[in-house]
């Protein structure tokens, strides 16, 4: 039935002018070979969905809109995809060209199909941003992530595939960079998913687009070594043709010819001249059974000398992406002849790949129970092959980011891209980044609008980090960051951080120690400060300073053996000793900017203004109360133990205070409190209706302020508001 040669698809005119004329019949014509009547209405309410929504929208080619849609369409019938794909391929462009919500779409059509478009979208989108050609791989992966279900992928290959049989018309630029995203995106994927009919069809439309004269050369010198090869070719195939019957064997003969994207690049990349590389005579029989693929073998070898090395069983050990073919060279004739051996159905799989398999689970006649989860296996297969660590590993891992998504993929602002672990947060991005990136981050966009830094990513999103100078990690990061990078970088800083604080705070409180007793730290002896330090059984001065500021020793104590000589045990006087009245006499300063071991305490919430103390706690250096808090100690002893501060005087810093509003119920109050503290410059940051009856509420409010002045002005505006009845500072 075939003459000679196995012509590609490029050789062949369809493009637009066939889906032009191509109506919704047609398809549903074709679709009658394989679907029920239900389904085929189903597309076809799709398809009429779709002609409205386009309805008024043209091709560059003068074409309906609608033309596209249904080519696309007709692409996936043609490997027999289930009726929800064709319904996708009909909706594809639907929520990006004309605003169609995809809720309408799921309202309409059901959740899957709604969830197919809504996909193809999303990488639709994608394709806008710029990129950098050493990322095509990730791009690669990204795509593949984007789509948890892999008939997305389909549905896009099909699209690409019918808008680059039609890209004449399109403007040079844009015809540029869909030729080299194709080539570098979809046309591997279409490889990876064993799809190679459509691989090649792309390739070649790529490369003819980007380079129209070394295509138009490269056609030109394929055409004329074809006529001058015909002779040979046919010689052969006779031989080939006799051998088979000779010996009973069913099968047909094709001609295989090479494609144009794969001749060039041979050229290119293996520095092969023209000739050499069409110096190769191929063919491919195709049989009924894998016995014959075998016994044909056996034919051809008796008919020509196998070269060594050159012959390949894929039928026993098939490629990853499930391909199968008996692969030899043969010298004859004077020259290689390549002949690859396969089934009807390692043909098909050959050709359509993953979409082959697809096809399988619609058969409408086949029990669906046996056939349901092909895919599935077919799948399953390729985990099972990565564990005999076949030379495809590579492929695997494309598939396995699409079925089991837990590597996501982001962009940087300038369209680099970034792979992180699924649930990966804007800290994490940060610091995969650059670890100062991540130490420095204060704040995230994602998309453009500003985002939370603890909310997980998803692919395709472009992330850009805040940074401040002088800004420094929180320790709540680590309970959401998932990379061991940010995990161990966060620590890391924090320990520095904390042991630097420690000795900050050390040291200031032993100054003030010290000063109590009428001295100072450089009056005191180096033997006297190594007593101490052995004394007291640490390493050295640092680490007992480091000690104080952690709160795990009392500044007063270290103090008195530094200044008396004695490191005796001193219980016998710290009972009796008035310790506070000779350390009080210097109040330590407090800006509110000492860190991780100066925090004030949530329970009455002191603002600068406020008279407040320090209490130590162990381990996690000074905590700041109001000096009237219920929750300080009591009595003498326990009063001891407390550090007298004051505020600096130059404080910048916000700090939150609670306040308790009662006000009469009316409409708009609750934006008229909010004005007012906006007015009066302060950052509300929870508001809460706490108790509310017909006519009275309460509201609980947490502003920021900068001090006490700052919160009377708050206060007063507050007031202000006629139906406010009373307000006052809540301290628990
Ligand atoms: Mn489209």
């Amino acid at each position: 039935m075939h003459s000679g040669f196995f012509i590609p698809d490029i050789y062949d005119s369809h493009g637009g002018a066939v889906s032009a004329e191509a109506t919704v019949d047609v398809l549903a014509n074709e679709l009658s070979t394989y679907l029920d009547t239900n389904r085929i209405n189903q597309v076809r309410r799709a398809y009429y969905y779709a002609e409205q929504a386009h309805e008024g929208q043209m091709r560059k080619s003068g074409d309906r809109y609608i033309t596209h849609p249904l080519a696309v369409a007709r692409i996936l019938a043609g490997l027999k995809l289930d009726h929800q794909s064709l319904m996708a391929a009909m909706l594809h462009d639907v929520i990006e060209d004309t605003g169609i919500p995809k809720d309408a779409l799921s309202e309409q059509f059901g959740e899957d199909v709604a969830e197919l478009v809504d996909g193809v979208s999303k990488l639709t989108q994608i394709e806008f941003r710029s990129r950098a050609e050493a990322q095509a791989e990730n791009f690669q992966k990204m795509t593949l992530a984007m789509a948890r279900d892999i008939r997305v992928i389909l549905v896009k290959l099909a699209d690409r595939l019918h808008n680059m049989r039609t890209l004449g018309p399109m403007p040079y630029e844009k015809r540029q960079r869909i030729a080299n995203e194709t080539l570098d995106i979809y046309a591997p994927i279409a490889n990876r998913l064993g799809m190679h009919s459509i691989c090649t069809e792309l390739e070649d439309l790529g490369f003819s687009s980007l380079y129209p004269m070394r295509s138009k050369y490269i056609s030109k010198a394929v055409a004329k070594l074809r006529g001058s090869h015909r002779e040979i070719i046919d010689d052969i195939r006779g031989k080939l043709q006799e051998k088979l019957e000779e010996r009973s064997l069913p099968g047909r003969i094709l001609g295989r010819e090479k494609h144009l994207n794969s001749i060039y690049n041979k050229m290119k990349f293996k520095q092969k001249s023209f000739h050499e590389i069409m110096d190769v005579y191929a063919f491919r029989i195709i049989t009924d059974t894998e016995d014959d693929c075998y016994r044909i073998l056996g034919a051809v070898h008796s008919l020509y000398k196998p070269l060594p090395g050159r012959f390949k069983d894929y039928i026993a050990m098939p490629k990853a992406n499930g391909y199968q073919s008996l692969h030899t060279t043969l010298f004859g004739m004077h020259v290689n002849i390549e002949i690859q051996i396969r089934t009807e159905e390692m043909e098909h799989i050959a050709n359509n790949g993953i979409a082959a398999h697809w096809m399988y689970k619609n058969e409408p006649s086949s029990v669906t129970s046996v056939n349901q989860s092909r895919v599935d296996r077919w799948v399953q297969g390729l985990m099972e092959m990565r564990e005999r660590a076949d030379d495809s590993l590579e492929f695997i891992e494309h598939v396995k980011v699409d079925l089991f998504p837990d590597e996501i993929y982001v962009f940087t602002p300038k369209g680099k891209i970034m792979e992180l672990p699924s649930g990966a947060t804007p800290v994490d991005f940060a610091y995969a980044i650059h670890t100062d990136i991540g130490n420095a981050c204060v704040a995230c966009r994602i998309n453009r609008n500003l985002g939370s830094l603890s909310q997980p990513l998803q692919s395709g999103q472009t992330v850009e980090i805040i940074t401040a100078p002088g800004a420094r990690p929180n320790p709540a990061w680590l309970s959401f960051v998932v990379t061991g990078k940010a995990r161990s970088s966060i620590r890391h800083v924090l320990k520095n951080q904390k042991r630097a604080e420690s000795l900050d705070l050390g040291k200031t409180l032993l100054k003030k120690s010290l000063k109590g007793f009428g001295t100072s730290l450089s009056k005191i002896g180096e033997q006297q400060v190594q007593a101490v330090v052995s004394h007291n059984q640490v390493d050295s001065f640092e680490d007992l300073i480091s000690d104080i500021g952690l709160g795990n020793r009392m500044a007063y104590l270290v103090a008195r053996q530094l200044v008396s000589g004695s490191t005796e045990d001193e219980a016998s006087d710290t009972a009796s000793a008035p310790i506070m009245d000779k350390a009080d006499n210097s109040p330590v300063t407090i800006r509110g900017t000492e860190g991780l071991l100066v925090r004030f305490a949530s329970c009455c919430k002191p603002i600068p203004g406020d008279p407040v103390v320090g209490i130590m706690d162990s381990g996690n250096g000074m905590v700041i109360h109001s000096d009237t808090c219920s929750r300080l100690p009591e009595g003498g002893e326990g009063r001891a133990r407390l550090t007298h501060l004051k505020w600096a005087k130059d404080i910048a810093n916000e700090f939150s205070v609670e306040l308790r509003v009662e006000l009469e119920r009316q409409r708009g109050v609750i934006a008229e409190l909010a004005n007012a503290v906006a007015m009066a410059d302060g950052n509300i940051e929870r508001i809460n209706v706490e108790e509310q009856n017909a006519k009275l509420g309460i509201v609980s409010l947490v502003v920021h302020v900068n001090g006490r002045r700052h919160l009377a002005r708050v206060m007063r505006r507050i007031r202000n508001i006629r139906a406010v009845t009373h307000i006052n500072r809540v301290r628990h």
